[in-house]
């Protein structure tokens, strides 16, 4: 929906909020709600009558269509070191990132609704790495402000004015294909069968990701993360990709993710795994739940507790005492 808007926009030369607030009647100038990604039912509703589209057509323009937010699960760079390390719940990152080939392809350029989940991190078409930033100046790919009236040219640097699509793209690793089609799945259907787990749910997923990453960037001593980042680096061929960093990109952190699960429990990196997984469960405290901070709870675009609840704390668990009996 945040795509259609921004053509829409450059179309009738006006801001994406001046459409929200003369043709949809919602006056959100800062975007705090992010309606056009989870509109509430009325939010929903008003859209519907005045787009003439229908209700369900609206719905499955936005994340609506998949399973509800859980742990701020969309939040761009969501599993990156950098979000175990700070409060997330400050002001939101920017999540714009791209296909390159797709773009290139398209008749009028439009940002795909997947790539708005903030781990995606690989085009499932062409299997490349999205580019999250510009390859001439380094800043993050981002569109112009809601409120400002500049055309929407997704391929175009808003900081240097450098094309985006320079034809360099780079091929994702077959593992973090693999993981980031299994977290879709999970994502899209609620459950998804995951080699060496059995099937898990995507709450059960992210509790998951996030018990053994946030072990990792927590608990671990700097030279124990240093040596398990350089043999990821070198087993998923890390080394010079521009999105290559677990500590702040979508794809780092995804190859992370992917080399301590891959061939779970007989891989030599799902034994850091299980290594990590066995830390948090003996720990006093759960205290991977504290770097998520202490949500807003009257935020409606964040509800629920930050805590992993008992059901799957003990499916955890579970998962534990089968890959130590594997
Ligand atoms: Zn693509
Ligand atoms: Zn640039």
């Amino acid at each position: 929906m945040l795509s259609w808007l921004l053509r829409l926009a450059t179309r009738l030369r006006v801001s994406v909020h001046a459409i929200a607030l003369q043709a949809l009647g919602i006056d959100d100038p800062r975007g705090f709600s992010q309606w056009w990604c989870r509109p509430d039912p009325q939010t929903l509703v008003r859209i519907s009558e005045r787009t003439a589209l229908s209700v369900e057509r609206v719905r499955d323009m936005s994340l609506l269509r998949w399973s509800p937010v859980y742990r701020d699960d969309e939040a761009n760079i969501r599993f990156s070191g950098y979000r175990f390390e700070r409060n997330p719940y400050g002001r939101p990152l920017p999540r714009l990132v791209l296909c390159g080939k797709c773009l290139q392809a398209d008749r009028e350029p439009y940002l795909r609704l997947s790539w708005m989940l903030g781990w995606f991190a690989v085009c499932p078409y062409h299997q490349t790495i999205l580019i999250a930033r510009c390859p001439k100046c380094r800043e993050r790919v981002r569109h112009a402000s809601l409120r400002s009236e500049t055309a929407f040219t997704p391929h175009v640097c808003m900081s240097c004015g450098a094309d985006l699509l320079d034809g360099i793209y780079y091929p994702a690793h077959p593992s973090v294909i693999r993981l980031q089609a299994a977290m879709f799945a999970a994502k899209c259907d609620g459950t998804t069968p995951l080699p060496g787990f059995g099937r898990l749910s995507w709450q059960e997923m992210v509790a998951l990701a996030d018990v053994i990453l946030g072990t990792f960037w927590n608990e671990l001593r700097l030279e124990e993360r240093v040596e398990v980042l350089g043999r990821v680096s070198h087993d998923l061929q890390l080394v010079g990709l521009p999105e290559g960093r677990s500590h702040d990109s979508r794809y780092g952190s995804l190859a992370l993710l992917a080399w301590f699960l891959e061939r779970w429990p007989y891989s030599p990196g799902s034994s850091v795994g299980i290594d990590l997984l066995t830390r948090w469960s003996i720990a006093k405290r759960n205290r991977v739940s504290r770097h998520l901070g202490v949500p807003d709870w009257h935020d409606p675009w964040n509800p629920g507790p930050h805590e992993i609840e008992p059901a799957i704390q003990a499916r955890l668990r579970e998962l534990l005492e089968s890959a130590r009996a594997g």
